[in-house]
């Protein structure tokens, strides 16, 4: 080769050196020799430099980036965006338990969902979370109900649905008309007036989030116009808002997409907040995807090539119950080699072993492969192993967080005996 290293394009801190494919100059063929497939791999640096964008755009603001943390809830994880000073989105209890665990400020956590349970608000209540972004008229009576029970009074955001299409796939839609997310934006002014007068909630901010894998600054801007017009109304109504929380949802490169920077966007969307006067409000956001989606790769070990009349199979050990945003959205992620093999190319489907026609992980690959090669597939950091399921009871795969010269274990593979310590045959 002319280039011993080269540089995956969209993927900075991936490499092949010496036909070897590194992440953060950590060979990823050593680190599954070591820990086994399927296995995640996560790099550090890629995680805060994707955070340092974000901060960037805040440069001498009033904001808190929010890590969603459904997009990859993994201790280890947590513990690089607490350390760097995030705040978390949770939408569970259990979430809650997770950030609290990873050393996460209370204070700073925001509590996001249509369907949280009394004892889901309760937990938060005790715990001292920030804010609670409320998403129905019906859950701002139970969460006032509950928080004069425990005698304390709720901080609380209200979501406002803005009716914007963020022109990704349907089922990673949220801020339209017909989504089961937030308040419809013309019953807004009202569902803040009420909320301002109840004993046991305190109104602090307003919330929306449109969708997730945005790749264009558009919807973002229509749906900043929306919330401002509606701050302006909820507060001529007499309710001060102190926070605007704009929600996550920025997307990243699987395949050429070319999603603003998150500094750009907000460079823009600031631009819009400070000519309407809304620029010193304290703000928030809210990203998943786009602080972990591309620092993560899973690798997987080819099992068998089964050539066919019409398609030729690779299966892998990796599935759908590891790797679900295919059989889920039809999503697409890249699929590379770690060893290049010379010899001739073939059209493949690469599956997985689980019993369903949608375990599928990637269409019509060309690829140079052997049963024993490994593969990395790519931006596996956001909505893979937090969607992780022990279909077909297949263990959950391990992860390795990498730092510089460092490789660490942060969750070791899952075990048949993990899987039925819970179970019992009926006496
Ligand atoms: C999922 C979600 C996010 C994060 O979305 P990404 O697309 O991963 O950035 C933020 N806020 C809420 C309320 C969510 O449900």
């Amino acid at each position: 080769m002319n280039h011993p290293v080269a540089r995956l394009p969209g993927h900075p801190h991936i490499a092949r050196k010496d036909g070897v494919l590194q992440i953060e100059g950590q060979s990823l063929s050593e680190l599954a020799q070591a820990h086994g497939t399927p296995l995640f791999v996560y790099s550090k640096q890629w995680m805060l430099d994707a955070l340092a964008a974000y901060q960037r755009g805040f440069e001498g603001r009033d904001a808190l980036v929010c890590y969603a943390i459904k997009a990859n809830s993994s201790l280890g994880v947590l513990r690089v965006f607490a350390e760097a000073g995030c705040g978390f989105d949770i939408v569970s209890g259990g979430e809650l338990a997770r950030v609290l665990a990873a050393g996460a400020d209370p204070v700073k956590v925001i509590f996001s969902g249509v369907g949280k349970t009394r004892a889901e608000m309760r937990q938060a209540l005790a715990a001292g979370i920030g804010c609670f972004n409320v998403e129905s008229e019906a859950e701002l009576e139970v969460l006032n109900a509950v928080a004069l029970e425990e005698g304390g009074r709720a901080a609380v955001s209200i979501r406002i649905n803005p009716n914007v299409d963020p022109k990704t796939h349907p089922y990673i839609s949220t801020g339209l008309k017909g989504n089961k997310f937030g308040v419809a934006h013309d019953r807004a002014v009202a569902i803040y007036r009420h909320a301002a007068s109840l004993q046991g909630l305190q109104v602090v901010g307003i919330d929306c989030h449109i969708g997730s894998q945005i790749t264009d600054a558009s919807p973002y801007l229509e749906a900043l116009e929306r919330v401002l017009d509606l701050v302006e109304a909820i507060e001529a109504a007499g309710v001060p808002l102190h926070h605007l929380d704009f929600g996550g949802g920025l997307g990243i490169d699987y395949n050429g997409d070319t999603p603003p920077a998150a500094d750009a966007l907000w460079q823009q969307l600031l631009a819009r907040l400070d000519a309407r006067g809304f620029g010193r409000r304290r703000l928030i956001v809210e990203p998943g995807r786009s602080l972990v989606g591309n620092a993560g790769v899973c690798v997987t070990e080819v099992l068998y090539l089964k050539p066919g009349e019409e398609k030729n199979f690779c299966i892998v050990d990796a599935a759908m119950n590891d790797l679900p945003r295919p059989a889920m959205y039809q999503a697409f992620h890249q699929i590379v080699p770690l060893a290049e093999r010379q010899g001739q190319a073939t059209t493949y489907d690469v599956v997985g072993p689980v019993c369903e026609s949608g375990d599928w992980i990637g269409r019509d690959r060309v690829l140079q492969v052997a049963p024993g090669d490994r593969l990395a597939v790519l931006s596996a950091g956001a909505y893979c192993m937090a969607m992780a399921s022990n279909y077909n009871t297949r263990g959950r795969a391990a992860e390795v967080l990498v730092s510089g010269t460092q490789a660490t274990l942060i969750r070791r593979r899952e075990t048949i005996e993990d899987q039925l310590r819970s179970e019992q045959p009926c006496a």
